[in-house]
Formats: structure tokens, C-alpha cells, sequence
């Protein structure tokens, strides 16, 4: 049994399908001890109908919890205050209760903005960004480099319909949807973010062939995993500084945990866990 758990400790739970192998509870329980705050942090596999449910119930008995895949949407429709960038995105990934009301956020944009700054030092302000993807992580991504003032967001992806509605949704006047890779020859861009699932298996092609682009200022990959994905591995070759999903990852938990108890999170002892997670399954 986890040390210090009582009658009144308060229970959060990630709800999603799969949940059994992700990271969430080792680095939330590493930051919950780290600030001696009375929690405990537990995955839940479950299904759509029981998402809403478990949410109210978790908020009522005073925890909360995160949601995944592939239930960010619904969760979104159930809460009594959503926060802007679950209203922006359509998707929620965070919950807790206050005052008998369910409340929700979504921290992958603001975790998404973080560890962006983390990584290059500063706002995208101005920049020129490819996007890559238009499903909930790219909606995430979007609104937070259109808050962050990005001056274009150009967006690919497979299904092209898809990117449309994106940026209609979410988007605004200075996204701009492609087609396929040929228009993009010889573009350049001061960051690429992949947020498509290509580079979870190792096998995957890239999601874009960065030869075929003008000069890219950086690469960002949602991905993470044990190795840097391939497509981080594409840019370090072409000595363009590139970074993995881990730290996003990290922040959005960050946030979460300073929603549910209202105070700063201890992140480094947070990083600490989960990059001994990654260093564990290596
Ligand atoms: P999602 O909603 O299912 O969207 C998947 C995206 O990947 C869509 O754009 C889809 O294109 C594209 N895609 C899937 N298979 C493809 C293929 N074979 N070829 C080309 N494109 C393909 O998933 P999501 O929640 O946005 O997650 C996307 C990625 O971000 C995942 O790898 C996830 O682990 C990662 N992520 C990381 C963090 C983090 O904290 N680091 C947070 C959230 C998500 P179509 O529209 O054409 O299907």
C-alpha cells in the first residue's frame, strides 16, 4: 500500500482506455509525496458510458483526475465550468470538483506551451509554424501557438477534411490548410510539430520529409517513448535542434496537479520519476 494512505485521502484517477501503461501515475504520485499533499493517484480503465459517472463521483468525494483517450470529448460535454481552453479545443483532460460543481481544463495547452518554452527559450511570437495532425493534440497545440502569437499556422494532415475543420474550430485567420506535401517544397518554418501519431512504433515513415522543406528553426515531437523517436532522430541529423513529448507530458500533469491542489507543483521531483520511468523500460 502506498505509505500515508488514510480514510481521508483524497483519490485521483486517470480515466481513459488503454491506461495500463501509462506514465501519469508514477510521476503524480512521486509529486504528490514530494509535497506531502494527502493523495493518491491511480489509473482506471473504462468505458464510455462510465467516464461521466466516475468523474462526478471522484470530483463529489473531493479528488479528481485526469481523462484520456478516447474520452476527452465526452468529458468536455459533462463539466459545470469549463475553462477557455477546454470551450477552444472541445476536449478535457482535466477534472476536479469545487463549491458541488465539476470542473474541467484542459493542461495539454498550457503544457504544450511550456515545455515550448522550456525548449526554445521564449514565445513563439511571429514565428511560422508547420503543424502536423489535426486530431485532439493538434487542437491542443493550435490554440496554444495562436495564443502564444504565432503569425501562421499551416496545417497538414492526412485526412484533409479533418485539418479544415480544425481550423475552422480553432483556428483563425492566420492558419492556413494544405492540401499534401507537395505544397509545401522548399517552405521554410521557424518550428515543425508533429501531433500525428506517426513515430509511436519505431517503423512508422515520417510525418514529413524534412528535405523537402526550406529551413526549419526546430522540430517538436509529441511522441515520447524510451529512444527518441525516429522523427527526432531525422532532425538532430540535420543538426536542427529537436526535442520528444516527454516534458509536455510533464508540464500538462504540472498544471493538473496545481488545479487540483492549488499550489505550485514540485516538478522536479515529478521529472525525476518519470524520466526514471523512461530510463526503467529502456
Ligand atoms: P488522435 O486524436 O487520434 O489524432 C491522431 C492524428 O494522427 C491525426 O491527425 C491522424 O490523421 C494522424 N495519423 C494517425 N495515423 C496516421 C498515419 N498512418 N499516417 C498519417 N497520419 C496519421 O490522437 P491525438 O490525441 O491527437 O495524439 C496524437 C499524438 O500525440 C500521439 O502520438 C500521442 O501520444 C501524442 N500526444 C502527446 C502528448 C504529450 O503530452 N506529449 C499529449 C497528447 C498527445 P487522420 O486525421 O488522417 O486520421
Amino acid at each position: 500500500m502506498k505509505e500515508g494512505i488514510a480514510a481521508d485521502t483524497r483519490v485521483y484517477a486517470l480515466l481513459g482506455d488503454p491506461v495500463e501503461h501509462s506514465l501519469s501515475p508514477r510521476f503524480q504520485n512521486a509529486g504528490f509525496t514530494a509535497a506531502a499533499v494527502n493523495g493518491v493517484y491511480v489509473a482506471l480503465r473504462c468505458s464510455d458510458g462510465d467516464v461521466a459517472p466516475l468523474m462526478g463521483a471522484l470530483a463529489r468525494a473531493g479528488g479528481g483526475g485526469n481523462v484520456t483517450l478516447p474520452h476527452k470529448e465526452r468529458a468536455a460535454r459533462v463539466l459545470d465550468r469549463a475553462s477557455e481552453a477546454v470551450r477552444r479545443t472541445g476536449a478535457c483532460n482535466t477534472f476536479w470538483g469545487r463549491a458541488g460543481l465539476l470542473h474541467g481544463d484542459n493542461t495539454d495547452v498550457e503544457g504544450f506551451g511550456r515545455a515550448l518554452r522550456a525548449f526554445r527559450g521564449g514565445e513563439p511570437r511571429g514565428h511560422r509554424v508547420l503543424l502536423l495532425g489535426a486530431g485532439g493534440a493538434a487542437r491542443a497545440v493550435l490554440v496554444a501557438l495562436s495564443g502564444a502569437g504565432a503569425a501562421q499556422v499551416v496545417i497538414l494532415n492526412r485526412t484533409v477534411e479533418r485539418a479544415r475543420r480544425l481550423a475552422g474550430e480553432a483556428g483563425g485567420r492566420s492558419v492556413q490548410v494544405v492540401e499534401g506535401p507537395d505544397s509545401l517544397e522548399g517552405e521554410a518554418f521557424d518550428l515543425v510539430v508533429n501531433a500525428t501519431r506517426l513515430g509511436l512504433s519505431p517503423d512508422d515513415p515520417h510525418p514529413v520529409d524534412l528535405d523537402r522543406l526550406g529551413s526549419v528553426g526546430a522540430v517538436f515531437d509529441l511522441v515520447y517513448g524510451q529512444a527518441p523517436p525516429p522523427f527526432i532522430a531525422a532532425a538532430r541529423e540535420r543538426g536542427i535542434p529537436a526535442t520528444d513529448g516527454l516534458e509536455m507530458l510533464l508540464q500538462q500533469g504540472a498544471v493538473a496537479f496545481e488545479r487540483w491542489w492549488g499550489r505550485e507543483a514540485p516538478v522536479e521531483a515529478m521529472r525525476g520519476a518519470l524520466h526514471g520511468e523512461r530510463e526503467d523500460e529502456a
